[in-house]
């Protein structure tokens, strides 16, 4: 017999811990029950069809069953659902690595496999440290560390914390975390922060620069979100930033990292946010929309000149040793393949830039709403900011969950979307249709309409 909706409300609440969520407060509300998925739709349990604008936290592209991802993930299945990659190989994960390598930045030859954005992150930020005690001994390890940026998230796991500068997330576990270097990152936002559209400042990446020469050779790499810190609200970095950070790394041997799990697989309009400033990083950090939003799987991608440091006798114990059980599993490699298949033969990449613009439009008369005090938007990711007064510039009080009532309130026009604090994310997969994101942006238009008139 299966369960009925009463038997999952209740083993829900008596037994699951939500990730980022306060569950007394979660207890008291109706969750929605999502039973599945209907291309760009999730299907709840009352049949109510939401239009799904958080693209499954990030990672979905082309919507849910996509029958291309669907067979592929069927047809591995018929094989083998897992086995390992420490020791042995498989076909998918070796086509995989060979794909990666050809879409990404030239130089970027080699591909470790984890299974989420965090772990990858971790999976760079442990090369980059080895790197460096194999290539300058101990004690000059020992003595390096990392440089980052306010508002920077790169995952939850302690690695990846230490290099996030969120204070609501990252705060907390301060005192367990590793000690790094942190810079503001010069992102441009006009509420509250006070700044008029376009009054970025004009940091060029003076602050790394200087944070770099003082530590005088002491960073083993400096970790970013090119193109925007998307978790702390989609604050938009201005362009030239990251040509600025990646040769200051250069000018002082410190290694770039960059996590393009959130901005990767066409999000911001380009296969990359790093080929719009035309950056080759020396670690890459992928996930989410590698799947397709289907399966966990995650790739770091390192350059030749790092991976050969690491190739020696066996008893020199130079080899990387990290690794996870379900790394590059066949079942995600599978997906992966079908998903990088399909970007290449939909033009879905291509296409993003007309449908940000059309999103951009349709959010006209959302901007100028009296409690919008900003609009950021980086391709088909996008962050509409409330504000309790856009003169005074004034956030709303926490308690009162703005932003939460908000995206509650948009399930009633059909659309189903998530907050970070009182930003609202809005973004939709590849696939959304124009229709889709006029809708979108009409749904948040009239929730703010009925909630503070205007
Ligand atoms: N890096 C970035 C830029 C992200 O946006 C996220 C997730 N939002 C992560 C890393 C962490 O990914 P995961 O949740 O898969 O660990």
């Amino acid at each position: 017999m299966s369960a009925t909706a009463a038997d999952v409300r209740q083993w829900d609440l008596d037994h699951l811990w939500h990730p980022f969520t306060q569950m007394a407060e979660y207890a008291e509300t109706d969750p929605l029950v999502v039973v599945a998925g209907e291309g760009n739709y999730l299907v709840d349990d009352h049949g109510r069809r939401l239009f799904d604008a958080t693209s499954a936290l990030w990672c979905n592209l082309f919507g849910h069953r996509v029958p291309a991802i669907d067979a592929a993930v069927r047809e591995q299945l018929g094989r083998l659902a897992h086995s390992t990659l420490l020791g042995a190989t498989h076909p998918g994960a070796a086509e995989l690595a060979r794909r990666l390598v050809e879409i990404t930045p030239p130089g970027l030859d080699h591909v470790f496999f984890t299974d989420n954005g965090a772990t990858a992150v971790e999976a760079a930020l442990k090369i980059a440290f080895q790197y460096r005690l194999l290539t300058q001994g101990p004690e000059a390890a020992a003595r390096s560390t990392y440089l980052s940026f306010d508002n920077a998230y790169h995952g939850d796991t302690l690695g990846a914390a230490a290099v996030g500068g969120v204070e609501l997330f990252h705060e907390t576990f301060r005192p367990i975390l590793l000690r790094t270097l942190k810079v503001r990152a010069p992102y441009c936002y006009r509420c509250p922060a006070g700044k008029a559209p376009g009054d970025c400042p004009i940091d060029r990446g003076d602050e790394v620069e200087e944070a770099l020469a003082r530590e005088g050779g002491r960073v083993s790499a400096v970790v970013l979100e090119p193109g925007l810190q998307a978790a702390a609200g989609m604050l938009v970095l201005p362009e030239g930033f990251l040509t600025a950070v990646a040769a200051a790394c250069r000018r002082h041997g410190a290694l770039l990292i960059l996590d393009e799990v959130a901005t990767g697989f066409g999000r911001t309009g380009a296969l990359f946010a790093c080929e719009r400033e035309g950056v080759i990083p020396d670690l890459l950090c992928l996930a989410k929309g590698l799947t397709g939003g289907y399966l966990p799987l995650a790739a770091t991608l390192a350059t030749d000149a790092i991976y050969r440091v690491f190739l020696g006798r066996y008893e020199e114990y130079r080899h990387f040793f990290h690794g996870h059980t379900y790394t590059g599993n066949p079942l995600g490699c599978a997906a992966a393949l079908a998903t990088l298949k399909l970007l290449a033969e939909s033009g879905a990449v291509g296409a993003v830039p007309g449908k940000a613009r059309i999103l951009r439009e349709a959010l006209a008369a959302v901007e100028a709403h009296p409690k919008v005090g900003d609009v950021r938007q980086a391709g088909l990711m996008c962050g509409v900011e409330l504000v309790a007064d856009r003169s005074g510039k004034t956030r709303f009080p926490p308690g009162e969950r703005t932003g939460h009532k908000v995206c509650l309130a948009m399930r009633d026009h059909g659309v189903f979307a998530r907050p970070l604090g009182d930003v609202i994310v809005l973004m939709p997969p590849l696939s959304a249709t124009e229709t889709e994101l006029r809708h979108l942006a009409a749904s948040l238009q009239a929730v703010l309409q009925d909630r503070f008139g205007g």
